[in-house]
């Protein structure tokens, strides 16, 4: 007997159909014997339809109102799921976050989970229950109901299987595990039988959406065998996030290639170049929780540089206001532009010894295709580029060819 954790994504719960077959798979694991828990997302097109009406009575949504009714979608789906597993006559019983109790902290809309109290669960799946809880959501110590950010459920997922110790962590979704890259944008991306834990993080962080960050780092943090499978599927071992690189094997140099648009890019003209300056203008931006990622300095003529950075793209005009009233005035800058139709493009892999080797054949790939790189940054086990977000898709093609990621190992 074993115990799971499944989280079944956005498509997989998409339809009242797609939802009985999501329980006739839980009852063959709890027919086998298995405990399960079960964390479930909202039907695919809930969460973004629910956002859009919060945006149509208020421009910037009021967070904590927005949580309480983004939360809304998965509380749809466990009931749901818990009707459809009773129909199947297995014990069922669904749970919200907040009854769960996920505690998290306050941040409205992306939420960190602090602690769960899991007796009761514990006790249910003792009694022969299986446990359906909803992802994505908690609550805060004051009772008020959070939101995990976009993704969230499969940190749900994976904090569950962590405070309960499950035997694993398998994340069912609409692809059959982890691939080279989207296979969506490749169709000709292949899958990968085990993924590094640093490598998945990494991918994660770029932009592969398969997996919401948080949930890898959990799995890294508490060593949650973690796994990526299709729920559209009978079969199949998916995709194992392992925590070892295996000896025996030629790790490829790359493993895979993630994109994201989610990135805004600001510039600052002619800031004087002097020690200080950079946390001048990037303090205040920190001052209120924006993140950052990267970061170009340009050398300076006549002791005037220009400095660029991104942002994620909803907090580009938050920043934007930020550098020209409160910065700008004050370094003396001659100008800030800034734009958001920049999309990242990263090669990811630990086999990466040397990454210039990696990097200029990157810009040897890009270059050919007469893609201009606007940013780059690196690590030891990643190369990324900034492009216009024109060219995105076809870099990313190009660069899963010239890196052999589609032939079979
Ligand atoms: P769910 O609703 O189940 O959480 P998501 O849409 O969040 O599903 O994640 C699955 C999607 O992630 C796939 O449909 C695929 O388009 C996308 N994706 C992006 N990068 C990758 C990758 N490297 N491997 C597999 N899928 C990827
Ligand atoms: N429903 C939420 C979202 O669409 C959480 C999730 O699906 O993981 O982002
Ligand atoms: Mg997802």
């Amino acid at each position: 007997m074993a115990f799971y954790v499944q989280k079944y994504g956005g498509t997989s719960v998409g339809s009242t159909e797609r939802i009985k077959n999501v329980a006739r798979r839980v009852a063959r694991f709890y027919n086998q014997g298995h405990q399960i828990i079960v964390v479930v997302s909202a039907m695919s097109g809930e969460t973004n339809r629910l956002i859009t009406l919060a945006h149509e009575v208020q421009e910037s949504p009021d967070p904590r109102e927005l949580d309480v009714m983004v939360s809304t979608g998965e509380q749809v789906s466990i009931a749901l799921l818990a009707m459809a597993l009773k129909a199947l006559n297995v014990k069922a019983k669904s749970y919200t976050g907040s009854q769960v109790k996920i505690l998290t902290d306050s941040a409205f809309t992306k939420a960190r989970i602090l602690d769960i109290e899991s007796n009761h669960i514990r006790a249910d799946l003792d009694n022969g229950y299986v446990v359906i809880v909803a992802g994505f959501q908690g609550i805060d110590e004051k009772g008020n109901i959070t939101t995990l950010g976009r993704g969230g459920s499969d940190t749900t997922g994976v904090a569950l299987a962590a405070a309960l110790k499950a035997d694993e962590c398998q994340i069912y979704t609409d692809v059959d595990g982890i691939y080279t890259t989207d296979p969506r944008v490749v169709p000709e991306a292949r899958r990968l039988a085990s993924i590094t834990f640093e490598e998945m993080l990494e991918m994660a962080s770029l932009g592969s959406k398969v997996l919401q960050i948080r949930s890898v780092e959990f799995a890294g943090k508490y060593k949650v065998k973690l796994r990526v499978l299709s729920s559209f599927e009978e079969e199949g071992e998916g995709t194992l996030i392992t925590f070892e690189e295996d000896g025996n094997m030629e790790q490829p140099v790359i493993s895979g290639i993630a994109f994201n648009r989610d990135e805004a890019k600001i510039t600052v003209l002619g800031v004087p170049d002097h020690p200080g300056v950079a946390y001048q203008i990037l303090g205040p931006v920190a001052d209120v929780n924006i993140d950052v990622d990267m970061i170009i300095q340009n050398v300076s003529h006549d002791d005037l540089t220009d400095f660029s950075f991104t942002v994620h793209r909803n907090d580009f005009k938050k920043t934007m206001n930020i550098i020209r009233e409160k910065i700008q005035p004050h370094i003396g800058a001659r100008d800030v532009i800034g734009g958001d139709r920049i999309a990242k493009v990263s090669v990811v892999g630990v086999g990466m010894r040397s990454h210039a080797g990696i990097a200029s054949e990157m810009f040897r790939v890009l270059a050919e295709e007469g893609i201009n790189i606007q940013m780059i940054a690196t690590s030891e086990i990643k190369v990324s580029v900034v492009v216009d977000e024109k060219y995105m898709e076809l870099a990313v093609r190009v660069l899963h060819k010239a890196f052999n990621l589609e032939q079979a190992l």
